[in-house]
């Protein structure tokens, strides 16, 4: 546990311990609000897609009064607007952001934003980095963010079953006295025993042993070289993409490293490509959620992931999109 600790707090950027707990991101998500925000509290919770809006209802959930900056689909936050926006809510306890939001392929300037929170406001930066850590710098310390929670699952490519936390001194003194309920969520109890080289309730130990085989690998690779690697493979896929006249449905100065999604042809459900694909090409890609359900697709390239992969996919969707046409 002490050196799989070392080597996750390398990977967020941090000196702090980080805390490794039995549950999904989701879960993590709910431990970064039950230890900081309390009911009643004002938070401000900046959403650029599905996954930011399920960090807003975490916290309404335990009672925080969310005010929801609701930011269109396929574009990331911007530090300006966002300083607007602070001025107009004073007395936050807290910020919620999603530095990758991987419903829409966005990526927020996770900086830029954290420095706009420090210069206005004194609430605490909650991030939730489950689809970036590992594969952009998340800077936990340099960026001053207070909570940021992770999973083994997405570029970490490792097996699910943890929520990675790290969470700042600062986050640490107000869960001593934060008043939310909770019990195995508690980052007190886990931080104690994280010093002690254990966990405090039976921890996924299959998990554990796979994450540290990925941090090999990661460290091997070394960190630069697989942000890198993943910018690269993430221009790659738009490329190929592209001329097949899918659009892409993020901004172009937001472009997630992680995941692409892009907007079919009109016409062309999405439901009847991702069968074909995956039954005539063993390709599998995702669907996207709610309001995009039917008419994108995502294609992930996190973790280990070759060109040659993706190259695959591209292929695959041409041939694909060329029979579709000839129906028509
Ligand atoms: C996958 C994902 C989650 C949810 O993680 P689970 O482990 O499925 O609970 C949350 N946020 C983002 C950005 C994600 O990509």
């Amino acid at each position: 546990m002490h050196s799989l600790n070392r080597r996750l707090a390398r990977v967020f950027g941090t000196n702090t311990a980080v805390l490794p707990f039995t549950t999904s991101g989701t879960g993590g998500l709910e431990a970064a609000v039950v230890n900081t925000v309390c009911p009643g509290d004002r938070v401000l919770a900046i959403s650029i897609g599905y996954f930011g809006d399920r960090f807003a209802s975490v916290a309404e959930a335990y009672g925080a009064q969310v005010v929801r900056w609701q930011i269109p689909w396929g574009r990331a936050a911007g530090p300006d607007e966002l300083r607007r926006t602070l001025r107009k809510h004073r007395d936050l306890r807290a910020v919620l952001l999603t530095h990758n939001e991987t419903s829409t392929g966005a990526a927020n300037p996770l900086s830029e934003l954290c420095q706009v929170i420090r210069q206005e406001s004194a609430a605490l930066i909650l991030v939730d980095v489950v689809s970036s850590l590992g594969a952009m710098p998340v800077d936990v310390d340099r960026n001053g963010i207070d909570v940021a929670v992770g999973v083994p699952q997405k570029a970490l490519m490792a097996p699910p079953g943890l929520a990675l936390i790290s969470a700042s001194p600062r986050a640490m003194d107000v869960a001593k006295s934060a008043a939310a309920p909770r019990f195995s969520l508690d980052f007190g109890r886990m931080a104690t025993a994280i010093a002690e080289g254990t966990t405090t309730y039976t921890p996924p130990v299959t998990v554990l042993y796979g994450l540290d085989a990925a941090l090999s690998r990661i460290e091997a690779e070394r960190l630069p070289a697989v942000y890198e690697r993943h910018e690269r493979l993430a221009a790659f896929c738009r490329s190929g993409v592209e001329p097949l006249g899918l659009r892409l449905a993020a901004s172009k100065d937001c472009y997630s490293p992680t995941v692409t999604a892009v907007r079919l042809p009109e016409g062309l459900p999405a439901g009847l490509l991702r069968q074909l694909l995956e039954r005539e090409h063993s390709i599998m890609v995702s669907s996207a959620r709610t309001v995009w359900a039917n008419t994108h697709i995502r294609i992930g390239h996190m973790g280990w992931v070759s060109e040659a992969e993706l190259a695959e996919v591209v292929t695959g969707l041409e041939t694909l999109l060329r029979a579709e046409r000839i129906r028509h």
